[in-house]
C-alpha cells in the first residue's frame, strides 16, 4: 500500500496561440486572451497514479500552486480520480522561478504526509515531466531534492511485479526499466496517453468538495517567490522569422529538381563551430573601460550607448572621474532624456570594470561508457568560445566507470582540463550518484559556468545540481553568450536564451543570487570544434566516497535502439508522421525514399519521425525529431505526412532547407518550409523516390 501526490497546473491552452496573444511591446503573452487548461503532461500524471493505485490501492492527493482560479485544475482533476485537493495560494510565493516552485511545493508535500497521510512517508510523488509554459523539466526533480529522495524521470509506464512497482523510462537512446528501491521517491511523466473522462456523478462530488488551502504560513518554505529566485527574464523578443522560401509546388519534377539543387547549392559543412564571440571584457576594450556589450531592451541599450558616448566626449576615461556631480553633464549631451535614477544608476555601474564571476567553463560529459555523445562535444564547442573572451580554461567532468579512456577525445574536442570521477556506482546513469561526484567536484574547482545536455541524462541532473549548489539555472538553451548586463554593472554574464511558450516567443535569462549559471542546451544547436588531437590538457583524477544508498532505483533492463540514429550528424533526415498511416508505409515510403537520396546526393540521410508516429509505433523512439526527441540541423529535411506541431518544429528550425508533403493545404509545417506539395504522400512519394532515381 502506499499512498500518491500527484502535482498539477493550470496553464494557457498554447495550442490557440495566434498573433495577437502578445503583447507587441514587452513581447509577454495577454493573460485572458488563452482558454487554461490542465497541463497535458500533469493530466497524464493523473492516469499515471490511477494506474499505481490499481496496482498498489492508497489515497491519490492533488497539488497546485498559483491564484485561487487555479483550484479549477484540483476539481478536474478530483472529478477523474483524486481523493484530496490541496491549493497552495499566496501572493508571495508569485513570480518565482523553478527552484522557488519547487521548494513550496516539496514544504507542501511534507504537510500532506503529516497531515493527510498521518505521517506516513509511504508516498510516491508523480508530476508531469514539464509544463507548457515554463517547459524547463526542472521543478519535479528540484522538489525531488529538497525532500532529498530519488527522481525517477521520463516515467512512460508502470507495472507491479511481485507487489513491487517496475517503471519504464526513456534513457538516450532507448528505454529502461527500473524498479525504486524504496519509499517515497518522484516520478516525472514524460508520456502517458491513457485520458480518464469524469462521470457526471463524480463531476457533482468534485464541484462540491472542500478543496484545502494552505498559504505560505502554513507551509513556511524556506526559498520562494520573485526573491527566492535564482534566474531573471532581461528580455523577451518574437523568435526570428524563419526567411523560408514558402513555394508551393505542383509537380514532381519541379519538386525534385527544387529539392537537389538547393541541396547541392548548400552549406558545405555545418557540423563545426562557425560562430565567435564579439564579446571583450570592459578593462580589455581599446574603447576603454566605459565601452560595453549590454544585453537589454532596445531602449536600454540605447541609452548605454548615448552614455558611453558622452562620457567620451567629456573626458571621462578613469575610474575616479565618476562621480555625482556628472549626472547634469551627462545628460546635456543626450539626445533623449534619461531620469536622474537611471544615470545615477550607470555612473555607478561604470566603477564596475572586472567581470562578476570568476573561474572556468565546464561541461558535464555524458557518454555510454565506450565514447562520449555529440551533446558533449558540441557543448565543449560553445565552452571554447565562451571561454576564450574570459582568459579561462575549458573543463569537461566525465563520472562513470572505466571512462579514463574517453579524456583525449574530451581534450582534442575542446577541453583544458578533464576531471576523471570513476566509481563502480557510475557505471549505469543513475542521479543520485551522479548528482554527488559532479557537486563533488563542482565544489573543489569552482566553476563559473557550468553546462549540460538537455536530454534525458541532464535534464533531470543538472536541476538536481542546481538546486543541490543553490544556483540558477536555464533549460534548453538555444543560444549562450556573454553580455554586460544591468545598470549596477553586471560585467561578463551569460546570456541564457530559450524558446519559451511552445517556441511562441524567446526569453533570455540571467542568473542571480548564485555563484555559477548554469544551462543545459539541446543536442544539434551548438556547434563542435574541429577535432584537433594535437591539442595538450590536464586530466584530473577526483575520487569521491559514494554510497549504495545514494542509488534510489535498481536497472532491470536497458533497450537501445542499436545506435541507428545519428540524427544530429544527419546531412539529410526523412521523417514520417501520423499521415502515413500505419508501419508498413512509414517503412516503405520513408526508407526507399531515404535510400534513393543517399545514393543520388552521396550524403548521409538518416530517419526520422514525428512523435505521433513513434507512439503508433512505427519506428522506435530515438528517431524521433522535436522538443522531446532529436533536435536536428540537416542540410535538408522532409516531412512526410507530418502536420508541424510546435514540439516538432522546434526540433527542426536549424535545418537549412525543410520540404514537406501534406494532404492538408493549411498543414502548419507549409508556413515553416522552404518547398512543399500538398497530396496523399502514398502517391507522391513513390514518385518522387522514382524521379530521383534518374
Ligand atoms: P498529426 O498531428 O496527426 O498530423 C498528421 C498529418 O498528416 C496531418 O497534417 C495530416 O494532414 C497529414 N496527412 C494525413 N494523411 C496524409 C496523407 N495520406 N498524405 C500526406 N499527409 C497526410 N511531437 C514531435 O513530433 N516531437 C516531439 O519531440 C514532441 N514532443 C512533445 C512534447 C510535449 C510536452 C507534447 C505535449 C507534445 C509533443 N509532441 C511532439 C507531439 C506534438 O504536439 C504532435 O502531437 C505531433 O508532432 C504530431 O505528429 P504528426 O504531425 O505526425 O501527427
Amino acid at each position: 500500500m502506499s499512498n500518491y501526490i500527484v502535482t498539477v497546473k493550470q496553464v494557457p491552452d498554447i495550442t490557440q496561440i495566434t498573433g495577437n496573444a502578445f503583447n507587441p511591446e514587452t513581447g509577454t503573452l495577454k493573460r485572458g486572451t488563452l482558454p487554461s487548461v490542465i497541463n497535458k503532461l500533469d493530466a497524464d500524471a493523473l492516469a499515471f497514479a490511477n494506474k499505481m493505485k490499481h496496482l498498489s490501492p492508497g489515497k491519490i492527493v492533488c497539488l497546485t500552486m498559483g491564484p485561487p482560479k487555479s483550484s479549477e485544475v484540483l476539481t478536474y482533476s478530483l472529478s477523474r480520480c483524486a481523493d484530496h485537493a490541496v491549493l497552495l495560494t499566496d501572493r508571495v510565493l508569485g513570480g518565482a522561478d523553478t527552484p522557488a516552485t519547487a521548494n513550496p511545493l516539496a514544504y507542501a508535500i511534507r504537510k500532506i504526509a503529516k497531515d493527510i497521510f498521518n505521517g506516513n512517508d509511504d508516498y510516491v510523488v508523480i508530476s508531469g515531466m514539464q509544463s507548457v509554459d515554463g517547459d524547463t523539466a526542472q521543478v519535479p526533480a528540484q522538489i525531488a531534492e529538497e525532500l532529498q529522495i530519488p527522481c525517477i524521470a521520463y516515467a512512460t509506464e508502470v507495472e507491479s511485479i511481485n507487489g513491487k512497482f517496475r517503471i519504464e523510462k526513456i534513457v538516450s537512446g532507448g528505454n529502461q526499466w527500473v524498479s525504486p528501491k524504496a519509499l517515497p521517491y518522484v516520478v516525472t511523466v514524460a508520456n502517458y496517453e491513457y485520458p480518464l473522462f469524469a462521470s457526471f456523478r463524480r463531476s457533482r462530488w468534485a464541484n462540491k468538495f472542500a478543496v484545502i488551502n494552505w498559504t505560505a504560513d502554513d507551509i513556511k518554505p524556506t526559498l520562494f517567490g520573485y526573491d527566492g529566485s535564482k534566474t531573471r527574464v532581461t528580455r523577451v523578443f518574437p523568435p526570428p522569422k524563419g526567411a523560408r522560401k514558402n513555394k508551393h509546388c505542383h509537380n514532381i519534377d519541379e519538386f525534385v529538381k527544387e529539392l537537389v539543387s538547393t541541396y547541392k547549392k548548400g552549406r558545405s559543412s555545418g557540423a563545426f563551430e562557425g560562430e565567435e564571440t564579439d564579446y571583450i571584457v570592459p578593462s580589455d576594450r581599446p574603447g576603454g573601460l566605459f565601452q560595453r556589450n549590454y544585453e537589454g531592451t532596445d531602449k536600454e541599450i540605447n541609452a548605454y550607448k548615448q552614455v558611453t558616448q558622452a562620457l567620451s566626449k567629456l573626458g571621462i576615461t578613469k575610474v575616479d572621474q565618476l562621480n555625482e556631480s556628472l549626472v547634469e553633464r551627462v545628460q546635456e549631451h543626450l539626445q533623449e532624456k534619461l531620469t536622474k535614477k537611471m544615470l545615477q544608476e550607470m555612473i555607478e555601474g561604470y566603477k564596475t570594470t572586472q567581470t562578476s564571476y570568476s573561474g572556468d567553463v565546464w561541461v558535464i560529459a555524458e557518454h555510454d561508457g565506450k565514447k562520449t555523445n555529440d551533446v558533449t562535444c558540441e557543448l565543449l564547442g560553445k565552452a571554447t568560445h565562451l571561454a576564450k573572451p574570459l582568459g579561462v580554461r575549458v573543463g569537461v567532468v566525465i563520472a562513470g566507470y572505466q571512462c579514463k579512456h574517453m579524456a583525449n577525445d574530451l581534450i582534442a574536442a575542446g577541453a583544458d582540463d578533464v576531471h576523471i570521477i570513476e566509481d563502480v556506482l557510475l557505471e549505469d546513469f543513475r542521479p543520485g550518484p551522479y548528482r554527488n561526484a559532479v557537486v563533488d567536484a563542482i565544489k573543489k574547482h569552482n566553476p563559473q559556468i557550468v553546462l549540460f545536455g538537455a536530454t534525458p541524462q541532464g535534464r533531470v541532473l543538472a536541476p538536481m545540481i542546481a538546486y543541490r549548489l543553490g544556483c540558477g539555472l536555464t533549460a534548453d538553451c538555444t543560444s549562450l553568450d556573454i553580455r554586460d548586463n544591468s545598470r549596477q554593472g553586471n560585467i561578463a554574464i551569460l546570456m541564457q536564451t530559450r524558446p519559451a511558450l511552445g517556441g511562441n516567443i524567446m526569453a533570455t535569462i540571467i542568473t542571480k543570487d548564485s555563484k555559477i549559471q548554469m544551462a543545459t542546451a539541446r543536442l544539434g544547436v551548438m556547434k563542435k570544434n574541429r577535432p584537433d588531437h594535437s591539442r595538450k590538457g590536464n586530466i584530473i583524477e577526483h575520487s569521491v566516497t559514494l554510497a549504495e544508498s545514494d542509488v534510489g532505483f535498481d536497472i532491470i533492463k536497458t533497450e537501445l535502439s542499436g545506435g541507428s540514429a545519428n540524427l544530429s550528424n544527419a546531412d539529410v533526415v526523412v521523417s514520417g508522421g501520423r499521415g502515413l498511416r500505419n508501419k508498413d508505409n512509414y517503412d516503405k515510403l520513408v526508407s526507399d525514399l531515404a535510400a534513393v537520396i543517399r545514393k543520388k546526393l552521396d550524403c548521409q540521410v538518416e530517419l526520422g519521425a514525428s512523435r505521433a508516429a513513434v507512439e503508433q509505433g512505427f519506428i522506435n523512439r530515438t528517431h524521433q525529431v522535436g522538443q522531446t526527441g532529436t533536435a536536428v540541423s540537416p542540410r535538408l529535411y522532409i516531412a512526410l505526412g507530418i502536420s508541424g506541431a510546435i514540439q516538432h518544429l522546434i526540433g527542426i528550425e536549424n535545418s537549412e532547407i525543410i520540404v514537406a508533403i501534406n494532404s492538408d493545404p493549411l498543414a502548419p509545417i507549409f508556413k515553416h518550409s522552404d518547398y512543399y506539395m500538398v497530396g496523399n504522400a502514398e502517391e507522391i512519394v513513390p514518385q518522387i523516390t522514382e524521379a530521383l532515381r534518374h
